[in-house]
């Protein structure tokens, strides 16, 4: 189905998307009414009246510009911004600072992020590393006990140990002095409002929150913000967060500082340290430091960059291993195709997928060896040409090869066998987070994708701030993956946590070709490569590459494949008769709502969730 979007923009949005622009917004007496105390209860939901939620809307085409994310007040901001002149940068940050209000369980100020930018007059692709940063007091055993024992998962989760310093307000703060065309001040407004008068509670919204309701419930600012007598707010009803808005407000007027060396940062720390609990529950802190917040930086880094099909696909490089893997797999399908001589077009959907299943698990091999937050990241070989050669030589075309698949050697050596690696068994990564796409006016485009870990991060809310801090450094692995095999992931001084997340920018000759990602935790992976192969390979629109079944091969040492709505397919049935031991899950728990805009012959397509995650909110122009 394709639909135009641009006549559905909601009084709320409208609103909202209107002060960014200068228009005025919403009568002072609301805004006053709404301003907080620190000690203030969050009022009960104020402003909204009986607006309804704006469209979600799985596919939309434009001429100029276009967003997709999982949220429809975010993307009619972003909208709103690209028709009033802004830019695709000045879009992405007031989308993402609105996903802050709508998606506070998976992104926002407690966080951290990545994301690509592509610059049409140049055609240069940066990148900005807004990844969460562990405190200077960090070593290799942080997560260990005396004994050398890891310590209890959920326990570091929920603690001060997991919170790492936050990256997503300097983060925005670079992005719009670098990038953008309009003051950041400007680009939070819209948020602002959003999150003064509220947002109408959605199912996901409303299941995400009662989730978590027993973890919030032992953090009393958490419930206080969240929770409604203990539970999640009813489908329908309005949520406002005036303690954010005001604290969005803060960020416009004095700048991020006061997040890294003023009042705000100064309560992030207070509660990091010694995070409050309700009687009988204690929970460790953070070691964090006004050091370790106030010397925060985000990071511009050069892209991933690797050939597909004779485009160029741009990647973000460590912390994060999405650029890396995502090529890698994409390279291993070339050269499985060359290997076999049948190309994946040409293949019925189990042989598809029994191909991607292997280059998948190969990737999740290679990167746990050789991708984190050290110096030495073999970039150009992992992406190379030969290594892709030497990796594919172990993929057999009628049978899944057993996992975990060893890790191989991107050493330049390509024309002798490669000493043995050893077996990689996959991390443990949260699956959340969220994702944005834009392209604006000019053909400049942003992917970016932003996180605070865990759904509902910490479980930890800044008092009188009414956001939560991430659990980021979860992210880190407690002790190596590999007994005796060297792993860039583990905890470090300063260190930043190895991430999947993986916005992707593609290119060919003509300029901007596809914008895409996903949250997910690993699997963004996996996904992320998986719409790519469709869209390019399967020849399917965006918006169904997007919505078909998934298959997550993640080279987990049990051997399984996380299915996504494969079981009981004929495709399903044959990976199994290939050897794939598929885990499938159910439908609540699909994982990975997934956007994108790609350049079409009749414009720009933008593309989200048809039912994925609660379905996504696709606009154009
Ligand atoms: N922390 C994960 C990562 O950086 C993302 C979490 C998620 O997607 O849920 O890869």
């Amino acid at each position: 189905m394709t639909q135009h979007s641009t006549g559905r923009i909601t009084r709320r949005s409208a609103l909202a998307a209107g002060a960014a622009l200068g228009a005025g917004a919403l009568g002072a007496s609301q805004a006053m009414a709404a301003a907080p105390g620190p000690e203030a209860p969050v009022p009960s939901d104020p402003g909204l009246g009986s607006a309804p939620e704006p469209l979600k809307l799985n596919e939309a085409v434009g001429t100029t510009a276009a967003v997709s994310c999982v949220d429809p007040y975010a993307s009619d901001i972003g909208l709103s911004i690209l028709q009033g002149g802004g830019s695709a940068m000045d879009a992405a940050v007031a989308m993402a600072a609105a996903l802050g209000v709508t998606e506070p369980y998976s992104c926002g100020i407690g966080g951290g992020g990545f994301l690509l930018y592509r610059d049409a007059a140049t055609g240069l692709v940066h990148t900005i590393d807004g990844r969460e940063t562990a405190p200077m007091s960090y070593t290799e055993t942080q997560f260990t006990d005396a004994s050398g024992a890891e310590l209890d998962f959920d326990a570091v989760v929920n603690s001060g140990l997991s919170i790492g310093v936050p990256g997503t307000p300097a983060m925005w703060a670079l992005a719009a002095e670098h990038f953008g065309t309009l003051p950041l001040g400007a680009l939070l407004e819209p948020a602002e409002q959003l999150a003064l008068h509220g947002f109408v509670v959605d199912q996901h919204f409303h299941d995400q929150t009662q989730e978590n309701a027993e973890r919030f419930s032992r953090f009393p600012e958490t419930a206080r913000v969240f929770l409604r007598d203990g539970r999640a707010p009813e489908v329908g009803t309005a949520f406002a967060n005036p303690e954010l808005a005001d604290v969005y407000r803060r960020l416009r007027t004095e700048g991020v500082e006061t997040f890294y060396r003023g009042e705000i940062g100064a309560a992030v720390l207070a509660e990091a340290n010694a995070p409050s609990t309700v009687a009988g529950r204690e929970v460790q802190g953070s070691p964090m430091t006004a050091e370790d917040l106030g010397s925060y930086v985000p990071v511009l880094r050069a892209p991933t960059v690797s050939q597909y099909r004779g485009m160029l696909v741009f990647g973000m490089p460590a912390p994060s291993s999405g650029g890396v893997a995502v090529g890698e797999i994409l390279n291993l399908l070339e050269h499985y195709e060359l290997r076999t001589g049948i190309g994946l077009a040409q293949l019925g959907e189990t042989d598809y997928l029994h191909r991607f299943s292997e280059a998948c698990a190969t990737a999740f091999a290679d990167r746990n060896r050789w991708v984190g937050d050290v110096a030495d990241v073999p970039y150009a070989e992992l992406l190379g040409d030969g290594f892709a050669a030497e990796r594919a030589e172990i993929m057999r075309p009628s049978s899944a090869r057993p996992r975990p698949i060893l890790f191989g050697w991107p050493d330049g050596d390509y024309t002798t066998t490669p000493p043995a690696g050893a077996a990689q068994q996959e991390p443990y990564e949260g699956q959340s987070t969220t994702h944005l796409n834009v392209v604006d006016q000019w053909g400049n485009a942003v992917s970016y994708t932003l996180t605070i870990e865990q759904t509902g991060g910490s479980g930890i809310t800044v008092p009188g701030h009414g956001f939560l801090l991430n659990n980021e450094l979860t992210d880190f692995n407690f002790v190596p993956v590999t007994p005796g095999v060297p792993d860039p992931n583990l905890p470090g001084p300063g260190k930043r946590p190895r991430s999947s997340m993986a916005p992707t920018i593609i290119t060919d000759a003509a300029g901007l070709r596809l914008v895409v990602g996903t949250p997910g935790g690993a699997t963004i992976i996996t996904s992320v490569a998986q719409i790519i192969a469709g869209h390019f390979e399967r020849a399917l629109p965006l918006v169904d590459a997007i919505a078909a079944p998934r298959l997550s091969s993640r080279n987990d040492e049990d051997g399984e494949d996380t299915d996504l709505g494969l079981a009981g397919s004929p495709a399903g049935r044959g990976l199994t008769g290939l050897g794939h031991h598929l885990a499938p899950r159910e439908e609540k728990d699909w994982i990975g709502n997934a956007s994108g805009i790609s350049r079409e012959a009749i414009g720009l397509v933008a593309a989200a969730e048809t039912v994925r995650g609660g379905g996504g909110a696709a606009r154009a122009w």
